[in-house]
């Protein structure tokens, strides 16, 4: 059986969808129809080169939703058709990282869907069946894609590493897909939110969502951020853009003892003076990934209706390549979407 891919064929290069093979089933394994695949920021690292794995051809993706096709013989927990969600690190399971709930650590990971093996942008994916989420009746596929990195994420970024508490401020710096997750997660956490973006539809969103004051990312974001927190500074910033200036004003923003939370990158690098660092006992951290049961929670949160998923809209196969472009172009809000008939 053949099926119709977006592949992936090095940085500089054009994705191109072309008919691959769908491989047979290894023990354990699930084949999984695509119905929706989430398109990340990620991606267009991919195509940059920002990030290069070096691996190639490759089919990207890695928010998949979909239903179950086949399953080998010893993938007992789910039924052929059974609605799912793919959480994209297959880990060893093994190492001191496993095994501490923190396999989005593991240096012996088997494969990262999207990333170092065939992903989601594809008719069909060949995942673990250990490694699908079961979705609940009412959870739409098209939303419930998104929540696989964007809302996991932020859920990571925000509980797991920023170890945000009731009533501080936190300041989400970037509002694309990740960055509305933490809005509401944030919101749901307690934390006041200031949401940065030079983007005025994004601003928009991102009050619609709950965040207490929106700042036009193209002014003097450290100061306006110290103008809305009476001159004290954010305990938290979390850095989804990574650039020269961006860094710099994060760090401005941050309260004493604040904690610079980094989950965007770009080529850039993070220049500080220790001075600056040391003055205010400032920690600087960053966030990767998720683990598996921050990918329930993020189920959870959505099927309660705790957390809306941002879709900006939903795309064709082949309307990928000029999706990703205009993502770059900061023309999204939120996530788009690859759909599958
Ligand atoms: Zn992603
Ligand atoms: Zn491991």
């Amino acid at each position: 059986m053949d099926m119709r891919a977006a592949r992936y064929h090095g940085p500089g290069k054009p994705l191109s969808i072309e008919k691959v093979p769908v491989r047979p089933l290894r023990m354990g394994e699930a084949l999984v129809r695509v119905k929706a695949a989430g398109i990340c920021y990620t991606d267009t690292h991919f195509l940059t080169g920002v990030l290069n794995l070096g691996i190639h051809p490759l089919t990207l993706g890695h928010e998949i939703a979909g239903e179950v096709a086949d399953l080998s013989a010893a993938a007992q927990s789910l039924r052929v058709g059974d609605r799912v969600l793919v959480y994209y690190y297959a880990t060893c399971g093994q190492c001191h990282w496993c095994r501490t709930d923190r396999a989005n650590l593991c240096p012996q990971v088997v494969a990262e869907y999207g990333f170092t093996a065939d992903g989601g942008y594809a008719e069909f994916v060949i995942v673990p069946a250990a490694n699908l989420v079961k979705l609940p009746g009412d959870l739409d596929l098209l939303e419930a894609a998104t929540l696989g990195c964007s809302v996991t994420t932020a859920i990571h970024a925000a509980r797991t590493i920023a170890d945000l508490r009731l009533g501080e401020t936190a300041v989400v710096y970037g509002a694309g897909g990740v960055g509305f997750g933490l809005i509401q997660f944030c919101k749901l956490a307690g934390a006041r939110v200031i949401a940065v973006s030079r983007s005025p539809g994004k601003r928009a969103k991102a009050s619609q969502l709950g965040a207490d004051a929106v700042v036009d990312g193209s002014g003097d974001v450290g100061r306006a951020v110290r103008d809305l927190t009476a001159g004290e500074g954010a305990e938290v910033v979390f850095e989804l853009v990574g650039s020269k200036v961006t860094m710099a004003h994060a760090v401005n923003a941050l309260r004493r003892r604040g904690r610079l939370v980094f989950i965007g990158y770009s080529n850039d690098l993070f220049v500080a003076n220790p001075l600056q660092l040391v003055i205010g006992e400032l920690t600087v951290t960053a966030s990767v990934g998720n683990t598996f049961d921050e990918l329930l929670q993020a189920v959870a949160l959505a099927a309660a209706r705790k957390i809306t998923p941002v879709v900006d809209r939903a795309v064709s196969l082949e309307e990928l390549p000029a999706t990703l472009e205009a993502l770059r172009e900061g023309k999204i809000i939120g996530r788009a979407v690859v759909v599958f008939p």
